[in-house]
């Protein structure tokens, strides 16, 4: 299958809401009176973000998803993507069920793929996404104050845990497995909970690299400081590991790959940020507060703060 067999076959649907889609040089996006466009590029490299033999219909999902994600930090909601695809060889059977997981997910978005680009090279997938949001009201990582409270989405960990097993440092009942490397494969984007939180959060981002090293964007950007119980944030699949709370706690802490959203809010809106997280569908935790003398404390299952040297640590092995 050639090129172009495979942009017509796999990649091209009629347009829905974009001016002209793909089959020209340029797609052409009518931004709505009064948004501003959010746009983000995240790209997934074999062997860097994916292993070789993973299922194409989830990577297909990831590669959207994690750009999707990227939209939900801001607060901003889908329209449109472009896909640049670097794939070894035109194996219809491979980038079918990748076109299905990564469609699929479009299709739950209203978010259409309207250009891209393919080339023959290693394994690399380029997804540059399109949001709108109203103008003035993108969710930053810069509006932290001071004795806001901080709160992240979902459970943090079940990714690095996956990640770990898959890589043989340890063994994992297999409906753990199973479960735990949905989340690494599979992760859902915030979506629905970014756009409840406009108006709401002061800050907000997507944890991509761990929640320390992500937080930290937020506390160095709004130049404050932050205290979090790390009791509250854990996996959903801490309880299978519950004789192993270091692990347990490195995983919730720094490890990767969530894409859960991290976002502060002032104490007074408690309310209105469970009725976004029920408006959406979206559990949300509130794992500590808003300090602001600079630095990152965090407090242990016993309520005692940890050592300093994990306020630190970026590079983790288990
Ligand atoms: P050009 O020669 O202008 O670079 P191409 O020949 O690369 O255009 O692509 C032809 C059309 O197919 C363009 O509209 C482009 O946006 C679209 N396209 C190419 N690759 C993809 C892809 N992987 N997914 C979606 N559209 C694609
Ligand atoms: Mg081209």
């Amino acid at each position: 299958m050639g090129e172009f067999d495979l942009i017509r076959t796999f990649f091209t649907r009629p347009v829905r809401r974009a001016a002209l889609g793909v089959g020209d040089d340029c797609a052409l996006l009518a931004p709505t009176p009064g948004m501003q466009l959010a746009v983000s590029s995240d790209m997934l490299v074999e062997g860097r973000h994916f292993f070789a033999d993973v299922d194409p219909l989830r990577l297909g999902h990831k590669a959207l998803a994690v750009n999707l994600s990227d939209l939900a930090a801001c607060g901003a909601r889908p329209l449109a993507f472009t896909l640049a695809l670097s794939l070894p060889r035109a194996d219809s059977a491979w980038v079918g069920a990748f076109a299905e997981g990564l469609l699929a997910l479009a299709d739950a978005h209203e978010c259409e793929l309207i250009g891209g680009d393919t080339t023959q090279g290693p394994l690399n997938i380029c997804i540059t996404v399109f949001g709108e949001v109203p103008a003035g009201q993108a969710l930053l990582r810069s509006g932290a104050r001071a004795g806001d409270d901080i709160y992240v989405s979902g459970t943090l960990g079940d990714a690095r845990l996956a990640l770990e097993a898959l890589l043989g440092h340890l063994t994992l009942p297999p409906a753990t497995l199973a479960a735990a490397r949905l989340r690494l494969e599979m992760p859902t984007p915030r979506v629905a909970l970014g756009q409840a939180l406009r108006g709401i959060a002061s800050s907000a981002l997507d944890v991509s690299d761990g929640l320390l090293g992500d937080l930290g964007h937020i506390l160095a950007q709004s130049r404050v400081g932050a205290c979090i119980d790390t009791r509250l944030t854990g996996p959903l699949l801490a309880a299978d590991l519950a004789d192993n709370e270091e692990l347990v706690r490195k995983c919730t802490l720094a490890g990767g790959d969530d894409y859960e959203l991290c976002f502060t809010a002032a104490p007074e809106l408690r309310a209105q940020v469970a009725a976004a997280a029920l408006a959406s569908d979206t559990p949300v935790t509130r794992i500590g507060s808003v300090q602001p003398q600079a630095g990152l404390r965090l407090l242990d299952s016993q309520g005692q703060e940890l050592l300093e040297r994990y306020a630190s640590f970026d590079h983790f092995s288990v």
